[in-house]
């Protein structure tokens, strides 16, 4: 039998990337950090990686190849690695790659990811084609995980067009209905090695400025010169759910797989995310869906309170990728989970 110590975790040193170097090493693998110039120091201070490998542009992933692949390297994407390297240069990708890549280019396509997810009955916002027929509050939002910037928020054809206009020349954003409520990001994680669907946590985005409107009067906005709402990211909260949401959030965990398989042979496997919002009706609507790890995981480095309750040790979703590749190593069933 192959011992999985034969095997590298190799992952780009941005996102979550602490998280799956740490969780590899706990499974006893090796590790390799692939950092841009400049950015090597927390993966050396938390002391996550075996190896460093210093790039000067994410460009230069594509020449680190030979050494990976002789080094036997498992690599692990992120959002990180599909922004910076585009999802062409990523399908062509020659190191074995935890995860469906032919899966990438549904969540990343709007209007595909939206028929997936109403196909697998989930609440979607509304979509106006046409921004003569905004009825409501809507967020407009342009394409490309740019973290929120440049998003705003309109209520009326002229209201939208006025705040289009620094945008002149961007043909590629979508109207959405703006629901009001909470937003949840819930994390799961599906294994195709025992076809069981886990709910690993849940979090919320603490994004800059909207996190802090609240913290200034409605009085002292309207006499500022300009406060738009902006949701750039900066970091992530927990959160702990109502137990009673629960059998929902599992059924629509379970029905996004399933539907997944309608689409790529394989379907999807490994950690994902629902981007929603509750509102106080208790509806989950689901504007986004993550088809691989997100950093809102990232609270989690040792566990969640949900894997506290099915795992004997701390278990973060790096560590329960690592567990998965180790599993079908174990079992010679690899090819599973590779994609
Ligand atoms: P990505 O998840 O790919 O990084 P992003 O950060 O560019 O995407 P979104 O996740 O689509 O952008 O949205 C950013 C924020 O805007 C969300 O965290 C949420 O707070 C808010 N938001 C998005 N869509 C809606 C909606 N339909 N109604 C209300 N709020 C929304």
């Amino acid at each position: 039998m192959v011992s999985h110590k034969k095997f590298t975790i190799a992952t780009v040193g941005s996102h979550s990337a602490l998280q799956i170097l740490k969780g590899a090493k706990d499974e006893g693998f090796k590790t390799i950090a692939i950092c841009l110039k400049g950015r090597e120091k927390p993966y050396k201070s938390y002391n996550v990686a075996d190896e460093i490998i210093t790039i000067d542009s994410y460009k230069d992933l594509m020449d680190v190849q030979p050494y990976l692949l002789k080094k036997n390297a498992i690599f692990i994407p992120h959002a990180s690695l599909i922004e910076y390297l585009g999802l062409e240069k990523v399908e062509k990708f020659q190191i074995p790659y935890y995860g469906n890549k032919k899966i990438l280019k549904y969540e990343s396509d709007r209007r595909i990811e939206r028929k997936w997810l109403r196909k697998a009955g989930l609440k979607v916002p509304k979509i106006f084609e046409n921004p003569k027929d905004i009825d409501r509050p809507v967020i407009v939002k342009f394409h490309g995980a740019k973290g929120g910037k440049g998003y705003f928020l309109a209520k009326t054809e002229r209201d939208f067009k006025q705040k289009m206009k620094p945008h002149h020349g961007d043909g590629d954003y979508v109207i959405q209905e703006y629901i009001v409520g909470v937003p949840m990001f819930i994390h799961y994680f599906h294994s195709p090695l025992n076809n069981e669907l886990e709910v690993m946590g849940f979090d919320k985005r603490y994004e800059s400025n909207v996190d802090s409107l609240g913290r200034i009067s409605a009085r002292d906005q309207i006499a500022l010169p300009k406060v738009d709402p902006s949701y750039v990211i900066v970091g992530n909260v927990p959160i702990v759910v109502r137990e009673s949401f629960l059998p929902k959030i599992f059924e629509m965990g379970e029905n996004v797989v399933k539907e997944s398989r309608g689409m790529t042979t394989r379907g999807l496997w490994g950690p994902f995310c629902l981007e929603t919002i509750m509102t106080p009706e208790q509806e989950i609507i689901v504007f986004e869906i993550s088809a691989r790890i997100v950093a809102g995981t990232n609270p989690y480095v040792d566990g969640s309170p949900y894997t506290a309750l099915r795992y004997k040790e701390p278990m973060s979703t790096g560590r329960r990728i690592a567990r998965e590749i180790k599993q079908a190593i174990k079992k010679n069933q690899l090819k599973k989970i590779l994609g």
